[in-house]
Formats: structure tokens, sequence, C-alpha cells
């Protein structure tokens, strides 16, 4: 691989980052080859340990590590450095994955280690049988001092790499609380700009694109269309394009004059803001009125009529399921009177369905009153006439065992 020479090659970067100061005093580009074909070796062997993400990392920090080792002192000849201290692995128990205490797949603690040192005491009694098999014949002064020694490097090694972890864990907290931060930030702006919006209505500003008072105007309007909409489906022949575009026209501005004689009837000239709430008010309580008397007329009518008929003799088919007649006959009254109810908020329904239809407006699809009465007279008779007009399964079963 063609580098510069004093760089460290490219593909061992991330590597040899922390003695890239030192690349340069290699020397010669052959002994730089040789020496980078090392590394790359030794990098391999650290894949096959831990697999390919990681392994670049866990070679950095035990360069790292090893540097720690010196405290300080100067690392004279990078070549003879890496060979004999910087490269090799170093575990310090049994495990395949375990360097200087530390477990290279994880970069955390090694726990075998630990279970192996288990206290200061036992590694103690450790160096000294080591020291002692190795040097035999030898005074117990010079031994002790031995001991200590390889004591006091344990220490250090253990020490370097808790300072390298402990690094490494503090720069991936850097990272995770920087992307918090990015995204708080991020939702401040967008909220920031959501809320300086100017209405898009009257061009008031800070108004998050919609000002309350042009809030409530635009609630006046769809509830005031919704109300004429409920007279026309009421009354105007709905196979008539021209009719339901003249009545339209008519109810909206009889509506509209109803709306304004109510607001208008408060002593003085109101403020816009108090006016454009009043309206929205008021509108919504003509809305709810022109329902009630529309379900009012709907629930009259014949075909409400026959399906609250239907419902009450199919609760009479069930009479004997309750303990008096009277308490059937209360029941089956019951679930006419809810097949009636039901009857007429479908009938509405439909015929507000038909209308938008007709307005080319979107209609939420739902079965159509006509279709479900006709699948139902394809049903036997023993069927419950409630369920189909409402879901009121189980109505009128009170005291059935
Ligand atoms: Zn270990
Ligand atoms: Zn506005």
């Amino acid at each position: 691989m063609f580098t510069r020479p004093g760089r460290v090659p490219g593909d061992l970067a991330l590597v040899l980052g922390p003695v890239a100061g030192l690349w340069a005093g290699v020397g010669r580009a052959s002994t730089c080859r040789w020496l980078a074909a090392a590394v790359r070796t030794e990098l391999a062997r650290v894949r096959g340990l831990v697999g390919g993400e990681v392994a670049e990392r866990v070679l950095a920090e035990r360069l790292e590590r090893r540097l720690l080792l010196e405290r300080g002192r100067p690392v004279v000849g990078l070549q003879g450095w890496l060979m004999s201290r910087g490269l090799p692995q170093r575990p310090g128990c049994w495990s395949h994955v375990c360097d200087d205490g530390v477990r290279m797949d994880t970069g955390g603690g090694c726990a075998s280690c630990d279970s192996l040192v288990g206290d200061r005491r036992a590694v103690r009694r450790a160096v000294a049988v080591e020291v002692a098999q190795e040097m035999p014949g030898v005074s117990a002064e010079v031994r002790r001092g031995e001991a200590e020694r390889r004591l006091h490097h344990q220490v250090q090694v253990r020490a370097a790499a808790d300072a390298v972890r402990h690094k490494r864990a503090a720069a991936e907290r850097a990272v995770r609380e920087e992307a918090v931060e990015r995204r708080r930030r991020e939702r401040a702006v967008a909220e920031r700009e959501r809320v300086s919006a100017p209405c898009e209505e009257c061009g008031v500003a800070e108004a998050a694109g919609l000002c309350l008072v042009c809030s409530a105007r635009r609630r006046t309007g769809e509830l005031l269309r919704e109300a004429v909409d409920v007279t026309v489906a009421l009354r105007a022949d709905l196979g008539d394009r021209a009719a339901v575009g003249e009545l339209t026209e008519r109810v909206a501005a009889d509506t509209r004059l109803l709306l304004d004689g109510v607001c208008g009837r408060s002593a003085g000239v109101p403020e816009a803001a108090v006016l454009a709430f009043d309206q929205s008010t008021v509108a919504g309580r003509i809305l709810a009125g022109r329902r009630a008397a529309a379900l009012k007329r709907l629930a009259g009518g014949e075909e409400a009529e026959a399906e609250a008929e239907r419902a009450f003799e199919a609760a009479m088919r069930r009479q004997h399921r309750y303990p008096t007649r009277g308490m059937a006959l209360s029941a089956a009254q019951k679930a006419a009177d809810a097949a009636r109810e039901a009857a007429a908020g479908a009938l509405l329904r439909e015929r507000l369905g038909d209308l938008a239809r007709l307005r080319g407006r979107p209609v939420a699809e739902r079965a159509g009153w006509r279709v479900r009465c006709g699948e139902r007279a394809g049903r036997p008779p023993a069927g419950d006439a409630a369920a189909g007009a409402g879901g009121l399964v189980g109505m009128g079963r009170v005291g059935a065992a």
C-alpha cells in the first residue's frame, strides 16, 4: 500500500492513532511496511476474536493503555516498543478475549480476571509463589522486592485499563447527550416556528397558523353549513339538483339571519372576538336544535315505525324468557323505542350522505339504510330486529336466565 513517508498507512489510521505522532520515527520505508504488516496481522487476529466492527477500536485502545503504562516516559523506537509492549495481547486470565483484564468484546472489566484475582491478599500470595518458582535460590529480600515490583506493575495495568475504559464511556455518553440535546433544539425551533406563524385568514402575527377569532369564525361557518344540510336533507327532493341548490340558498340565508338576530340582541356593539365566540356557540345550538327536530320527524315516519314494530314483535316472541307478561311487554317497548331511534339516526345519516354526494363532497361510506333493511328481510324472522338498527343485541333480555 502506498503511503507518504512519515504518515501512518491509511487503513491503519484508527488503530495507530495513539502512536501516530511517533510513526515518522520508524524511518525507512521498508521498515514501515514490515511494521504495518505486523499490525495488520494482529488486527486480523483480533477481528477473529471480537468481530470486524470493533476490532480496530479494541486494538487502538490496547495501544492507548500500553502508552499510559509508560507513565510519561517517552517511547524510544516505536518498532521495538510495538512488537514487545504495544501490540501483543496480554490476557490477565484464561479467557481468550481478555486483554490487560479488559474484555475485548464488551470493553468491560473481565469477570474471570476478577474472580481469579479475588482479593488483594490472594494476589499477593499468587505473585509470591510465582516469584519463588521462577527465582529459586535467591534471598528472601530479593524475592520480596521482585514480588513488590510485579504487584505494582499489575496495579498499574489495571489502572491504565480503567482509565481507557472510563474515557470511552465518557465519550459515548457525550455522543448520546449531544444527540438528545440536538433533538431538543430541533423540537424547540419547530415549536417556535409553529407558534410564530401568522393567522392564514387575517394575517395577525404569532397565531400558530390560525388565530382564535378566525378559528371561531371558521367553526361557525362549519356548524351553519351542517345545520343547513340537515334542513335541506329532510325537505328537498334529493334527486333534483336544481331544487336542492335553490333550497340550500334560501335555508342558508334564513339560518344566517337567525344567527345574526340571536347574536345582535345583546346590548351595545360587542368586540370582534366576543362576537365570534358568541356566534360559534349559537351556531352549535342551532345545529343541535335542527338535528333533534329532524330525528323526531324521522322517528315518527313510516320506516322507523316499521322498524319499531319489528323489534317489538321479535321481543315478544321471546316473552317466555320473562317472569311476567308485564315485564316482557315493558322490555319489548324499550326495544321498539330503541329501534325507532336507531332507525331515525340511520335515515338522517343516509340522507346527509346522499346530499353530500350530490354536492360532490366526500362521504364516509357505510351500508345504506335500505340495503341493510333488504339484508334483514332475507334473514329468518327469529333475528333480533333491534340489532340491525343500532347494535342493541341483548336489549330486553333482563330477567332471562
Ligand atoms: Zn481476564
Ligand atoms: Zn385570524
